[in-house]
């Protein structure tokens, strides 16, 4: 049974989206403060965690900036506030997804569900788990690994799919849409822009310097594609 984690300090919510993950068949655990997060990320290692922004004491993005620090659990973001930046520093932060309060809880259902298996499918790909290779750059998918000259990159799950679909076919531009239908396993709607956020943490990440991309290049009105010769 894949265990999630629910960090929420507003009982009403954290109890709904226990029941209701519960009802999916996802064995839930509740914390209700970030130090209880903490406690119960140590003790239990989840497969997954939803995690409100608004906590009291440690806050969301703290807890998921030292989740982070330990390992790739895929984190899926509650945010009260409809603000991009809100939304754009839950991405920065490491999330590999996020939902904006009000949410449908169904939505939350199908995102739960997706990013599972996007790391299930990233981590037991047969056949798929070929080394990629351009210039100094290395992408090994058995191990989860991305280094550059030797030096090792850490990326988020999602940021890692999107690196390793452009580097699969180097000089093919993937539009948005293909790219977050490959990290999300279904298209929503509205959250292209989702994409050009991973984009801009990969190349921090990648490039010697982000502002002049070498590698992961943007194909004015059509989307995206790693350089060939970078
Ligand atoms: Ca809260």
């Amino acid at each position: 049974m894949q265990r999630i984690l629910v960090v929420e300090d507003e009982r009403k919510i954290n109890d709904l989206v226990k029941d209701y993950l519960s009802s999916l068949g996802y064995g839930l655990t509740q914390a209700f403060t970030g130090q209880e997060a903490l406690d119960a990320y140590k003790r239990q290692a989840p497969d997954l965690i939803v995690l409100d922004v608004m906590l009291p004491g440690v806050d969301g993005i703290e807890v998921a900036r030292r989740i982070r620090l330990e390992g790739g659990v895929p984190i899926i973001m509650l945010t009260a506030r409809d603000s991009e930046a809100d939304k754009l520093l839950g991405l920065e932060i490491g999330a590999d997804d996020y939902l904006t309060k009000p949410f449908s809880i169904r939505e939350l259902g199908a995102r739960v569900r997706a990013v599972l298996r996007r790391f299930a499918a990233s981590d037991a790909a047969v056949g798929e788990n070929e080394v990629l290779t351009l210039a100094d750059l290395i992408l090994d998918p058995a191990r989860r690994r991305v280094e550059r000259g030797g030096r090792e990159i850490t990326l988020t799950s999602a940021q890692f799919e999107i690196l390793r679909l452009l580097l699969s076919n180097p000089g093919k531009v993937y539009s948005r849409r293909e790219l977050i239908e490959k990290i999300s396993g279904y298209d929503y709607e509205g959250y292209e822009r989702t994409v050009d956020v991973h984009v801009k943490n990969i190349r921090k990440a990648l490039e010697d310097d982000p502002a002049n991309p070498r590698f992961l290049l943007t194909v004015w009105g059509a989307g995206y594609k790693m350089a060939e010769r970078p």
